[in-house]
């Protein structure tokens, strides 16, 4: 029997009392098992524009890619459409899912709808209008947004960089209770698996970061290089409540792959994630709420940039700034309001040149050492401790010694995207798709 390599996207299959679109892709991954498929890659959890408003702050979508026997392939999105009615359970106004099927290339216009997707915001009639022309079998519901994220998925293969992540579920009717996720033994996993695990302790606070506060079915997520490390470290996790079920993803988190794009101030536009380039033309101050706000100018025009209280220690190194230095701005684009203009809400700093700043002082008392006071226009300088005067000297000029590092800053973990690439993933890189899969990559 002849085999057809399938691939779908998915998007958007939660509703308020906690359902997410990566459980559901556990629940349709163990579904398939009943077929004979052949998996040809992990799910992939991708990770579209974080500032986007009306997504949620993760903004995920899951691609599955397997091979199926050619006859199954007319009956998945139907069987998936059954799943997602059982799994929803009613129609809600944010929920809005959408599922799409490739079982031949992916059409160069949804490759590009998906590399917008990551930092721009992309129209749902964009999407329906692709899924038209093309052909593109799909299933959506409510107004169809979650068409967006599933195309978007489907089209991302990573081939750039990417990282794993190994999700915990726990069962649904668990879900009212805390998780108990112990944090002793999260640290220590931490340190046994060193940099082939990232961003699951916060180094500055050793607090642990794998574990959600809502009501989802989410138990711990553990991110990492490879498949094995982070199947590897959640073993190392304990927790008050049981894993229900797992599932390793591979990812674009922690890659900066939303953040490719430079873009000059005019043409910024609203909920775009872009990196600016500009000098900085005001003095940061600090305003109520905690908000530190600076202004930078490039060649034409000038924008607010914030930093805002959840970035924490972040905010000291913005308030060090000086007018004159040169920084990229690694930022989500915020909408004029009433109370500000157009603003970039800062993922990241690279300074990339300190200006050079001086201090100018009246001169030092050659007899004894007090700093003189002038003497008037033209008439040098006097001392008021004992009265030496000087016509001929100068006011002194230091250059300020700063204490700011030129190169990239970040919020502390807690504070970053699941997009960022942290300090620690700089320079890593995981090219193309994985060759095989490790035997035992989810629970079912
Ligand atoms: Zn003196």
């Amino acid at each position: 029997m002849s085999k057809k390599l399938v691939q779908i996207g998915m998007d958007d299959i939660d509703n308020p009392d906690g359902r997410c679109t990566t459980h559901f892709a556990s629940i349709i991954v163990e579904r398939l098992k009943e077929w004979t498929v052949e998996w040809v890659d992990y799910p992939n959890l991708i990770r579209l524009n974080p500032n986007i408003p009306y997504r949620t702050r993760g903004n995920g979508a899951v691609a599955l890619r397997f091979l199926i026997d050619h006859y199954d392939v007319d009956s998945i999105i139907p069987t998936v459409e059954g799943l997602i009615h059982d799994y929803v359970e009613g129609e809600y106004p944010n929920t809005n899912p959408g599922v799409v099927l490739f079982d031949d290339e992916v059409p160069k216009q949804v490759q590009s709808l998906s590399r917008l997707a990551l930092w721009r915001v992309v129209p749902i009639e964009l999407a329906r209008r692709i899924i038209r022309t093309n052909n593109i079998p799909h299933y959506t519901s409510g107004n169809g947004r979650g068409l967006i994220g599933a195309l978007s998925a489907v089209a991302n293969t990573l081939h750039e960089d990417h990282t794993y992540e190994y999700i915990a579920y726990r069962a649904l009717e668990d879900c009212e209770d805390k998780r108990g996720v112990d944090t002793v033994s999260v640290q220590s996993m931490d340190k046994t698996m060193g940099n082939r695990v990232f961003s699951n302790v916060d180094i500055s606070t050793n607090r642990i970061m794998i574990e959600p506060h809502g009501k989802d079915p989410v138990l711990f997520g553990v991110r990492g290089e490879a498949a094995e490390y982070v199947i590897e470290a959640a073993n190392l996790v304990k927790s008050k409540q049981d894993r229900d079920r797992w599932m390793v993803f591979r990812s674009n988190q922690g890659t900066g792959e939303h953040l490719k794009h430079r873009v000059e101030i005019r043409n910024l536009r609203p909920y775009m994630t872009a990196i600016v380039a500009g000098r900085v033309e005001s003095k940061p101050r600090m305003i109520e709420g905690g908000h530190s706000i600076f202004t930078i100018k490039d060649d034409k025009d000038k924008i607010d940039c914030a930093a805002y209280e959840p970035s924490g220690e972040f905010r000291n190194i913005v308030m060090k700034l000086k007018v004159g230095d040169l920084v990229n701005v690694h930022a989500g684009v915020r909408p004029a309001s009433r109370r500000h203009s157009l603003t970039l809400n800062l993922e990241g700093l690279e300074v990339v040149e300190l200006a050079n700043i001086s201090e100018v002082s009246n001169p030092i008392c050659a007899q004894c050492g007090k700093r003189m006071k002038s003497a008037g226009r033209g008439k040098g300088y006097k001392c008021t401790k004992c009265g030496h005067r000087d016509k001929d000297v100068r006011k002194i000029e230091t250059s300020l010694v700063r204490d700011l590092l030129t190169g990239l800053h970040l919020p502390p973990a807690k504070a970053q995207r699941h997009l960022t690439r942290p300090l620690a993933r700089i320079g890593k890189v995981n090219g193309g798709m994985p060759s095989s899969l490790v035997s035992k990559w989810h629970s079912h």
